[in-house]
């Protein structure tokens, strides 16, 4: 029997998983395995305590000998839980976590064995890191690369069965300080932006003194039987199925959405969000998504740096947690065609430490013109930069969602919603050059009242738009449901840190002529509302109008990765990291490289999983079949029936035989295609030969082949478990 057969005989065995799952108050579980503040105030002395918080807060460095105290402090709360090794855990460009676990356990050099943790092993390991992606960064510089403690974000003990580990959050660093991961970046963006988002703050409240951006992710997944899953040597190696029929029945009753959750996925959620609690990630919501299979997990959101460690955390514990329920999550952005994909909306905004989100309309006409300047200033940032933004979400994963119709496109626009552009309209015409203290008017609209009515008018139609205002936050929606958020918040972070920092001098500009303060601001406002008007959208972003539109308005539209990464290390990309000390050059160009690297592997794995496939399952399957039908025919021929008897036998083997054919003879060329692609020295020219030479060319086409042939031979040889079946049973 084949493993498809196997696969689905199982599920009918398979018991229905009684969980210990606490039922309970959430509030009795969280943050339990996590070092909070509140923690860290029973464990440390003032002195480390006080360390501790300033080092959090970004003021100070922790120095060494409070460092051994900290860590001690840190090790005694972990033994309390049954903790017996610790690991330095950080983001690599791999787009997974990476830790390695060491003991506490060590022998003193008079022999004695004890449990020890000092500030050292706190502070800094040096992983066996040499396979991690460096874009030749460390070759470059030096071999070694470090993790560094990154206090910023709490330590944690992560439960693996009864093994239980202490994981330190770390950055990933070359010797001589290259960033070698998604988070060092990102801290330095998120920094850039609390410096130019205070100055511009304190033109109307000097009390601010810090801005701390906002992420809260929206997940979604496809969750499958493991034995399914199993059976599908593609969907096991590269989260995508590279073949399979539409099934009969797809997403188009919808009725899966907000659908009731099926059990056994729902005894899988409880369990992992459970894990989740415990490690301090606060998810709020979970709901069946459009696709069969489809689900979707969103936490309130948290501090940009926080959130994206949570994100990170909670895709390792997912795929964990799957595991023991006998089934597999699937984050890939695209693992089944013809059936929607899977995405990671990013909501993102900003917030003051007197308790302000910036991008929420304010109640009087102060706080309104501050509203205005966060949200136009972000207008423009997507405007001036949307190759970077584009560039952020690029992956080959990726490439099969946008552009597709059922996510944003590739292209870049910003939706706000009739009643703003309404605004922002005014502004631009009202705000004449002669602007004067009579037209303030314009201030006392009622934004913060109008806004929420209007916007629940619009929801619909904004879900095709890649990057909306949705009331008090933006929410990006292009990012894939894979990619680690660090990448697109970087970039956004650093984008808008920078037009801020313009603004600033742009008003100050205004000010030192003897504008009035609140008029110089209306003013650069209405020059930047005309400056980046171009990329407002409010209409179907999946429209081929659009694509016509958005052309004719000079919007960049990059439908594949390996274009769309050329604006990281453009001269105005270079210019806009350095300034903001976020990437230097050397950085850039490496993790460009890395980038495509990672393109050209996934494309090349999935172009030996199809000529494996091809060759080892499907033409052997049609082969079986084939035969049955000679068979057959030769039976009815010696029966001495005439031709008409046997004339669809003969119908259905000439067309397996064509399709048989096609399959070999591209897959053959597809290998020819690769070995050229693989010739080529460039990386950048190799990834575009990847894409156009290798997917394009042949990765449809072999498929339409082998889609047509999974309709036509019988279903007892087909190897390979169906759509309908991993989509739909449970
Ligand atoms: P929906 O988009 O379905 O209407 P919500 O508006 O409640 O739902 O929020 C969706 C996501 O946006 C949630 O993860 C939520 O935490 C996040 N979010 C809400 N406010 C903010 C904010 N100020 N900054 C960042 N994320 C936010
Ligand atoms: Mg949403």
């Amino acid at each position: 029997m084949s493993l498809r057969f196997q696969a689905i005989s199982n599920l009918r065995s398979i018991p229905d998983e009684k969980q210990d799952v606490p039922v309970g108050k959430i509030t009795a579980i969280f943050q339990e395995n996590v070092f909070t503040l509140k923690t860290a105030r029973q464990y440390l002395s003032d002195e480390a305590y006080k360390s501790l918080v300033a080092s959090i807060r970004g003021a100070k460095k922790v120095d060494r000998t409070v460092a051994g105290q900290i860590a001690n402090g840190i090790k005694a709360w972990a033994e309390t839980k049954g903790v017996t090794h610790f690991t330095h855990w950080f983001q690599p460009l791999t787009g997974t976590t990476a830790e390695k676990h060491d003991s506490f356990f060590t022998i003193k050099s008079d022999g004695t064995p004890i449990e020890e943790f000092d500030g050292g092993a706190l502070i800094q390991q040096e992983p066996d890191a040499s396979s991690f992606p460096s874009g030749g960064l460390r070759a470059t510089f030096e071999a070694r690369g470090y993790t560094a403690w990154d206090p910023s974000s709490p330590a944690f003990i992560i439960e693996i069965g009864h093994g239980k580990t202490l994981c330190i959050p770390t950055i990933f660093v070359s010797y001589t300080g290259e960033s070698l991961d998604y988070k060092a970046p990102l801290l330095k963006a998120l920094e850039a932006l609390n410096k130019a988002a205070v100055d511009v703050c304190n033109y109307f409240d000097k009390n601010v003194t810090k801005v701390t951006a906002t992420l809260g992710w929206e997940q979604e997944y496809f969750v499958i039987d493991e034995s399914l899953a199993n059976a599908r040597p593609d969907l096991i190696q590269c989260e995508r199925t590279v073949f399979g029929a539409a099934p009969a029945k797809g997403q188009q009753l919808e009725d899966h959405y907000f659908g009731s959750i099926p059990e056994r996925v729902y005894a899988f959620m409880r369990d992992f969000e459970v894990e989740c609690y415990k490690l301090g990630i606060p998810l709020k919501t979970r709901h069946n998504e459009v696709a069969p299979a489809q689900f979707e997990a969103a936490p309130i959101f948290e501090e940009v740096s926080v959130a994206v460690d949570h994100n990170a955390l909670l895709m390792d514990i997912m795929d964990r947690v799957a595991r023991r329920h006998k089934l597999r999550v699937l984050l890939h952005e695209k693992p089944f065609a013809g059936i929607n994909g899977s995405g990671k909306h990013n909501n993102w905004s900003m917030a003051t430490d007197t308790g302000v989100n910036l991008l929420s309309p304010g109640k009087t006409p102060k706080t309104n013109l501050m509203f205005l300047t966060f949200f136009v200033n972000t207008i423009k940032a997507v405007h001036d930069y949307a190759d970077l933004l584009r560039s952020s979400i690029a992956s080959a994963g990726n490439d099969h969602r946008l552009g597709a119709n059922e996510a944003p496109p590739a292209i870049i626009s910003v939706f706000v919603g009739q009643y703003l552009a309404n605004v922002l309209n005014e502004i631009e015409s009202r705000v004449s050059a002669k602007f004067d203290e009579q037209d303030e008017a314009i201030l006392k609209l009622d934004i913060h009242r109008s806004i929420p009515e209007l916007l629940l008018d619009n929801t619909d139609r904004n879900r095709t738009s890649p990057f909306a205002f949705t009331g008090n936050k933006f929410e990006f929606r292009a990012v894939g449901s894979s990619a680690n958020c660090a990448n697109a918040m970087t970039v956004l972070n650093t984008i808008v840190a920078e037009t801020l920092k313009v603004f600033k001098k742009d008003v100050d500009g205004l000010i030192e002529k003897g504008e009035k303060k609140e008029i110089a601001i209306m003013h650069i406002i209405q020059k930047y509302i005309v400056d980046s008007k171009k990329v407002l959208f409010e209409g179907d972003g999946y429209s081929e109008e659009w694509h016509k539109e958005a052309e004719r308005r000079g919007l960049p539209n990059l439908r594949t990765t390996p274009l769309a990464l050329d604006a990281m290390i453009t001269p105005k990309a270079k210019k806009l990291f350095e300034s903001n000390a976020v990437y230097s050059h050397a950085e850039l160009e490496a993790r460009h490289e890395i980038e495509l690297e990672k393109y050209i592997k996934k494309v090349q794995i999935e172009a030996r999983i199809m000529g494996d496939l091809a060759l080892n399952h499907i033409i052997p399957s049609a082969i079986k079949y084939q035969n049955d039908l000679i068979q057959n025919i030769n039976g009815l021929k010696a029966a001495g029936l005439p031709e008409s008897a046997y004339k669809s036998q003969l119908q259905i083997l000439t067309k397996i035989s064509e399709h048989i054919q096609q399959v070999h003879e591209k897959v053959d060329a597809l290998v020819e295609a690769r070995k050229i692609a693989n010739n080529i020295e460039s990386t950048r020219t190799k990834a575009i030969a990847y894409c156009t030479q290798v997917k394009e060319a042949f990765f449809d086409d072999i498929r339409y082949h082998v889609d047509k042939l999974e309709h036509l031979v019988d279903d007892e040889h087909w190897t390979l478990p169906k759509y309908r079946e991993m989509l739909f049973l449970r």
